[in-house]
């Protein structure tokens, strides 16, 4: 039966599959077993009760699970929900409640946390897939398991709402019913990256996720079909792995290398040298982390064709290390939760220009405007504006929270990316910052990139961020640039302001530097600014 499934012993269970043939931990699946493993997934959702529109949340990392329990659940109509799986038991309860969640996927070394809040969410069902699952590789959170001293594997045999991913997979045939899906119909619930707030649940349809695709597959023109080796580091759960690795690697008919930890760099590394990755999009974080690797020489990475870099600004210096070490082109790119998620991108094989996010896809309309009167502001002018657009990628709307869907689409119906940009003649877009990032210095404008920039060419920095803690009486920001050092560096507050002075505005010049071993970070490496702020503000309390 389903409850009495031979846990007695890990090794016993792999080998069991082992010894069955059925697949390989660490092997490679081919896209007609994918599919019936979809097929089979999804006729098992159906039959444990889930309905087209029900949400199913996943909290899985990178794996075949992933790939097989997206794909399984919108076959039958089903929403995906994405879930961070570094999310503490109070942010999971809130999205499995906000997105009214019935059913879970999840891995078994997140089944406690769950435990904690499952009474308090609306779930009826729970799939655990496992760490000695044979699917994938998964086995490498074996390591943390046992560095975290869980538990590695899940009894559930006491609760008949529980079900073994594996098990699913094996019980139910690949003969899912037809269920009538509309390019219109949500297919995913995608929380945004909390940079500014609180995650507010983007409704994605089918055709935002096929549109964005093909968007993206069209700027890489100069793919071979079946061709290429996507490195999957960025996680699927957030929406630019998701679109960008996974379901872009897969429309190309490529090679998905799956690694289910990004921080894991020598793994990633080692990992796209053996399997000769000609493609890895990824965050800027990991570009700047590649680029400074203290044995990068030893590593041959000449099989990179391209890379796009999106999520947050992109270093220029890092931009031409990257190049100059792998040969491939690294392009920068713009997008958003809400744009699912790409809109603008340099070309990989046209004209690219340093610090711009490049020409917005095809079928994307981009303009910008006045952050005061909302007109519409003339390309190549030099006046920045707030970015807004429109195309087939752009979401329906936030879950549950229509005034802030209002609020983010202007009267003529464009999204309002809450960036602030500038345009060249030749149309291509630069990201001055966020609007809620822009900080107030001696009665001026200041924004956080104007300053990073400098910061970044000084060559004891690896990483800054700068921010505006607001004053308690001064009525403005004091300017503080948090700085991580290069590995074996020193330097002082007043070496790195004296360096800024040579560079910038003096009302621009940081009035305070403080050196971190490392910066707060949302999951795909973006600075949680307000982080830094609140306990900025906390210290002048
Ligand atoms: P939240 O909306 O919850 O505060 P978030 O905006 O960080 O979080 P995402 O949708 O993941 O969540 O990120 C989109 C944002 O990322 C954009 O609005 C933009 O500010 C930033 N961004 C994306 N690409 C770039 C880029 N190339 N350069 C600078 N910023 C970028
Ligand atoms: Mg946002």
């Amino acid at each position: 039966s389903t409850r009495k499934y031979p846990y007695n012993t890990a090794t016993n269970f792999v080998l069991s599959y082992l010894a069955r043939g059925l697949y390989t931990v660490g092997g490679k699946m081919t896209y007609q077993k994918l599919n019936e493993m979809v097929d089979r997934f999804a006729n098992a959702l159906y039959q444990l009760g889930v309905r087209k529109g029900d949400r199913v949340a996943l909290m899985l990392p990178n794996s075949p699970h992933y790939v097989i329990a997206f794909f399984a659940s919108m076959r039958i109509g089903a929403i995906v929900v994405n879930n961070n799986p570094t999310y503490t038991a109070r942010e999971l309860k809130h999205q499995l409640v906000d997105s009214g969640s019935e059913t879970i996927v999840l891995l078994n070394l997140f089944y406690p946390r769950l435990q904690e809040i499952r009474a308090e969410t609306p779930l009826k069902r729970v799939i655990v897939a496992h760490i000695y699952d044979t699917l994938g590789p998964l086995s490498r959170f074996l390591v943390h398991a046992k560095q975290s001293k869980q538990p590695d594997w899940v009894d559930v045999s006491h609760d008949s709402s529980v079900y073994l991913f594996q098990h699913l997979l094996e019980r139910y045939g690949p003969n899912p019913p037809t269920v009538d899906v509309q390019p219109e119909d949500v297919a995913l619930f995608q929380y945004t990256g909390g940079t500014t707030g609180l995650p507010k649940a983007a409704m994605l349809t089918h055709r935002n996720l096929v549109a964005n695709t093909v968007q993206v597959a069209s700027w890489l023109t100069k793919t071979d079909y079946g061709a290429e080796k996507m490195m999957c580091a960025i996680p699927f759960f957030h929406v630019y792995g998701m679109t960008v690795a996974m379901i872009y690697g897969l429309y190309l008919g490529g090679e998905l290398t799956i690694v289910p930890n990004p921080r894991e760099l020598d793994h990633v590394m080692d990992v796209m040298q053996r399997e000769r990755s000609t493609l890895f999009p990824g965050v800027p974080a990991m570009y700047i982390r590649i680029v400074n690797h203290p044995r990068i020489n030893e590593y041959d990475l000449k099989s990179i064709k391209a890379c796009i870099s999106g999520s947050a600004p992109l270093p220029i210096e890092v931009q031409e290390k990257f190049g100059q070490i792998t040969g491939g082109r690294l392009v920068e790119g713009f997008g958003m939760t809400e744009l699912s998620p790409v809109s603008h991108c340099n070309p990989v094989f046209g004209k690219r220009k340093k610090g711009s996010i490049g020409i917005p896809l095809p079928d994307v309309d981009a303009k910008i405007i006045d952050l005061e009167t909302g007109e519409d502001i003339p390309f190549g002018s030099d006046k920045e504006g707030e970015l807004v657009v429109k195309g087939p990628m752009v979401m329906k709307g936030y879950w549950n929270r229509p005034e802030e869907t209002e609020a983010t689409f202007t009267p003529d119906g464009w999204l309002r990316t809450g960036d602030i940009c500038k345009v060249d003649e030749e149309g291509y877009f630069y990201i001055v910052d966020r609007k809620k990032d822009m900080m107030i210095a001696s009665g001026y404008k200041v924004l956080p990139r104007d300053v990073e920039e400098v910061l970044f060419t000084h060559p004891k920095v690896l990483e800054a961020v700068v921010v505006g803690i607001p004053h308690p009486t001064r009525g403005d920001d004091t300017i503080k640039a948090f700085i991580v050092l290069k590995p074996g560096e020193s330097a002082t507050p007043d070496e790195i302001r004296e360096f800024c002075k040579q560079h910038l505005a003096p009302y621009k010049v940081p009035r305070e530097v403080e050196f971190r071993a490392e910066l707060p970070k949302t999951m795909v490496g973006k600075v949680l600014r307000r982080v830094l702020i609140e306990e900025e503000k906390a210290k002048l309390a």
